[in-house]
């Protein structure tokens, strides 16, 4: 589930324009595992229906992906 996506590795940061920093959010309470797992970016405990799936580790802009094009969306989302 933190395997680094193809995509990530050439995505850029909308945020800070870094490459390759965007990592899949993990919600819920974090383990050791998670905490020491720089694949992820850990979102905390509280989960709504609309959050983003993707934040950068260097400047923890958060994102979701558009499933067909694959460009990334900032959030809040610009629906
Ligand atoms: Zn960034």
């Amino acid at each position: 589930m933190s395997d680094v996506k193809q995509w990530m590795t050439t995505a850029v940061c909308k945020g800070c324009n870094a490459v390759g920093t965007i990592r899949p959010i993990l919600y819920g309470y974090p383990t050791d595992e998670m905490a020491s797992n720089e694949n992820i970016v850990l979102g905390g405990c509280c989960v709504s229906s609309n959050d983003p799936d993707y934040a950068c580790k260097a400047c923890h802009w958060e994102c979701t992906r558009d499933p067909v094009s694959g460009e990334l969306i900032g959030f809040p989302f610009e629906i």
